[in-house]
């Protein structure tokens, strides 16, 4: 493996979440062609309707923290302590997280692209969410 392989960072969360102009993270869901259900992350079947005909979707920016908790013994490769919760989006989907900074729950929160952990290839990059700056 390469230097260059060893320093970029493990990507966990794949395409689900696309950084755009400006450092910009959206999450990218899926929304059923059917009924029009929205989740995160896309599944290959519809939940609520059971139709297989799911399109990629970008998520709402800004969400509201549901439930958050901090992890003070994690697993080896996971940032220590790690904060993980839940947050929900307008559109009705619930987004299990890595979180960061100061956080109430209620609070608004975006998505931004981080360092979760770090294994055998180097760090983990994923997308966390963060209190929105008033
Ligand atoms: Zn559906």
């Amino acid at each position: 493996m390469s230097v260059e392989a060893l320093n970029k960072p493990t990507r966990l969360c794949g395409d689900a979440a696309e950084v755009g102009a400006g450092g910009v993270t959206t999450l990218m869901g899926g929304v059923c062609r059917d009924c029009g259900n929205q989740t995160f992350p896309r599944t290959p079947v519809c939940c609520v309707c059971m139709s297989e005909s799911i399109a990629p979707a970008p998520m709402p920016r800004t969400g509201t923290l549901y439930a958050f908790s901090t992890v003070h013994v994690a697993a080896k490769k996971w940032k220590n302590p790690m904060c993980i919760g839940y947050v929900d989006l307008p559109n009705g989907a619930r987004v299990f997280t890595h979180l960061t900074g100061p956080l109430t729950i209620g609070d608004a929160v975006e998505p931004i692209m981080g360092i979760v952990g770090e294994d055998e290839n180097g760090p983990i990059e994923s997308f966390i969410f963060r209190r929105v700056a008033p």
